[in-house]
């Protein structure tokens, strides 16, 4: 490693990098991307800009364009959400209610072979911008703040990865959803003029959260239940990143946490990890949609 080098391989790591350097967490990301690509910082925040035009437009496809996912089990409910949004009394409040609808958006759009940004996956990319969009929008903030709070979820993104599994097949839907809902709580936590360490515990608190939800899509289609756990993902990362905010710690660090998960993930039978074998995806009525949209 070089010596004023910018990478990290756990949360651990990260946080001495933001201390020591007094940086937050979107500028060692952006440092580290620039490092290991060789790229300027401004084509690195370039190729991030096209990222957030695609999660941008994904949303808005969902509220103004009628979606049919390609098995037809979803399609639609993002405008739904919407529309009681504007005429009733949201139960979750307005700015929930519209990141859920921004996530179930997003998801429609994937279902549909639209075009999305994995984040960290397919199955999981309706809650980074069901998130950070809706915060962003609400807050009056910038593209620019916006960006960073993609650098910063894309640190957990990294960490995830390196030291356990962001795929639904081998760690199961806390894994794939999980850690989509930890990149989302950072990058809201840092986005809301949080610090590094609240950041990291916002992550902690999103995993732990959600610990040991299997992985079982109905027809191995990413539509159900997947849309709903996008739904879910997004309301755990405001949640957690409200009480991160707040002060509220997560009493097992990150990277513990990181490494719990990973090993609940290896314990799930093959039946609860994508193989449309078990939970809801093996009821009476997945088995028969199964059926249906297969022959
Ligand atoms: S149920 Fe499986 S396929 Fe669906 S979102 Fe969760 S991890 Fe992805």
């Amino acid at each position: 490693m070089l010596v004023n080098s910018m990478n990290f391989t756990n949360g651990e790591e990260l946080l001495r990098l933001c201390e020591k350097n007094n940086k937050t967490i979107y500028e060692v990301c952006i440092e580290r991307e620039m490092e290991i690509s060789g790229k300027s910082k401004e084509e690195i925040l370039n190729r991030m800009r096209e990222s957030l035009e695609i999660m941008k437009n994904a949303i808005k496809k969902s509220l103004t364009e009628d979606i049919k996912s390609v098995g037809g089990l979803i399609g639609g409910e993002a405008k739904k959400i919407r529309n009681r949004l504007a005429s009733e009394r949201p139960v979750c409040g307005y700015l929930m209610s519209k990141a859920i609808s921004a996530a179930m958006g997003v998801l429609e759009v994937n279902a549909s072979m639209g075009l999305i940004v994995a984040a960290p996956t397919a199955g999981s990319c309706g809650i980074l911008p069901g998130a950070i969009i809706t915060v962003g929008e609400e807050y009056g903030l910038s593209d620019e703040d916006m960006l960073n709070a993609i650098f910063t979820g894309s640190a957990i993104g990294i960490i995830i990865t390196r030291n356990a599994t962001v795929a639904g097949a081998e760690g199961g839907c806390q894994a794939e959803t999980g850690a989509a809902a930890a990149m989302a709580a950072a990058g809201v936590v840092e986005m809301m003029g949080g610090t590094p360490r609240q950041a990291i515990h916002a992550a902690a608190t999103t995993l732990k959260n959600i610990m040991g939800l299997i992985c079982d899509p109905i027809a191995g289609l990413v539509e159900a239940p997947c849309q709903k756990r996008n739904a879910i993902g997004v309301a755990n990362a405001l949640i957690s990143a409200e009480m991160a905010l707040a002060g509220v710690e997560s009493i097992v660090p990150f990277d513990e946490v990181v490494e719990a998960m990973y090993k609940v993930g290896k314990t799930l039978p093959m039946e609860l990890r994508e193989t449309a074998l078990g939970g809801v995806a093996a009821t009476c009525t997945g088995c028969n949609l199964t059926k249906k949209i297969f022959g």
